[in-house]
C-alpha cells in the first residue's frame, strides 16, 4: 500500500482504508504501471468520494 494515508485534496481528510475514491492522474510517459504506487504518490489527487458529489 502506500506509504502515506492520501488525504482529500479538495476538503483535507484522510483516506479511510476501503473507501471509495477517486484520483486525478496524467497518464504516465512510458505508458507501463510498474512504478505505479510512486506514480500515485507524486502525481495522484484524491478526492474522496463526498468532493465528487458535491462537485457533480
Ligand atoms: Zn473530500
Amino acid at each position: 500500500m502506500l506509504k502515506t494515508i492520501p488525504k482529500c485534496h479538495k476538503c483535507g481528510k484522510e483516506i479511510d482504508k476501503n473507501e471509495e475514491i477517486y484520483v486525478k492522474l496524467r497518464y504516465p510517459k512510458w505508458g507501463g504501471m510498474t512504478e505505479i504506487k510512486a506514480y500515485l504518490q507524486n502525481e495522484g489527487k484524491f478526492f474522496c468520494e463526498k468532493c465528487i458529489e458535491d462537485k457533480v
